[in-house]
């Protein structure tokens, strides 16, 4: 098997995966012999079928990046990516005929949406899909998916695309399932972006057991987001201790700096970024609560006077 100019065996591949697994502290739940299972030729791939609405495309950035798993695996082996707005090659009216067919299907074609970014109620000429609203397709397809993945704060919670201030009336998916009495079920993956390790998570979950994680009141998998960032931090002990950082590059918890971990949940000091690379906190920037209900709001940026001059790169 090769995967861009790299060879490795399928046992390697379901390696990487498990380490991924264990790295976000789920291996209780699933086995590398339980991925292995889940790899068997009898496996059928999910149905994908991955929707934008007004979003920064940064979720589907964040999958396509992640390193601990091949995602040319996620793409081909353990989903049938039927379309995704940036990868697949389909145009036009092929977009519209896909959205159809599985609208008019029975349910002999059983899909999952994944949804990134918002439904732009208030808005309705962007995100138009063959003369279509997105409100109109998602009133459509939503109903009719075995269930949805809100990938991203925004289809979560409404997040950047539902701030204050914003013109595009947004509905995050969870709003608009509720508001128009849709019942398909939701797993929501908050973070700005996604973090891939939860959605990889979720989908072997899913493949392997035929049904959803535990999820919490919100619908999000209790595996990742029971927990404040606050609980994990690698800085409790100086908040405990009354260590306070003033400003940027201080050592010490950074709660007077503005920091959200205490009302943001989610296991950004266990996973972080680009392969657990870093996480804000630990770059020794306070949580902006990326991951939370209520981002963003005002006063959850910069509270410190940065009064750094910026220069100009040309004259
Ligand atoms: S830096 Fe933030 S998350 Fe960490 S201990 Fe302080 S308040 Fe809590
Ligand atoms: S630490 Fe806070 S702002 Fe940073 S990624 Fe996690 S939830 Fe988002």
């Amino acid at each position: 098997m090769q995967y861009f100019s790299q060879e490795i065996t399928r046992r390697t591949a379901m390696q990487r995966i498990f380490g991924a697994i264990t790295a976000v502290g789920a291996s209780s739940f699933l086995t590398f012999e339980d991925l292995l299972a889940a790899d068997a030729a009898t496996i059928k791939p999910l149905n994908v079928v991955w929707i934008h609405g007004t979003s920064c495309t940064g979720c589907s950035c964040s999958l396509l990046d992640v390193e601990t798993v091949p995602v040319v695996d996620i793409l081909t082996k353990f989903t049938n990516m039927i379309f995704h707005h940036d990868i697949s090659l389909a145009t036009g009216s092929q977009v519209t005929d896909i959205y159809e067919k599985l609208i008019h299907s029975d349910s002999s074609i059983p899909y999952v949406i994944v949804f990134e970014g918002g439904i732009p109620i208030g808005m309705p000429h962007t995100c138009m899909v063959g003369h279509r609203t997105m409100e109109d397709w998602m009133k459509q397809l939503l109903p009719k998916a075995a269930a949805c993945i809100a990938a991203g704060t925004c289809a979560s919670f409404g997040g950047v695309t539902e701030m204050l201030g914003t013109e595009t009336g947004n509905a995050s998916v969870l709003r608009f399932a509720h508001q128009n009495g849709i019942t398909t079920p939701i797993v929501l993956l908050p973070g700005c972006p996604m973090k891939p390790e939860h959605f990889v998570y979720t989908l072997l979950y899913h493949l392997h057991h035929k049904k959803l994680p535990d999820l919490d009141r919100y619908g999000r998998p209790r595996r990742f987001f029971s927990r404040t960032v606050h609980e994990l931090c690698i800085n409790y002990a100086d908040f405990q201790e009354g260590h306070f950082a003033q400003h940027i590059g201080d050592q010490g918890c950074l709660i007077k700096m503005g920091c959200q971990g205490m009302v943001t949940r989610s296991d950004c000091l266990i996973t972080g970024y680009n392969n657990n690379t870093n996480v804000c906190i630990r770059a020794g920037h306070p949580c902006v609560g990326c991951a939370g209900e209520n981002f963003p709001r005002r006063f959850m940026f910069h509270n410190y006077d940065d009064t750094r001059d910026i220069i100009p790169r040309r004259p």
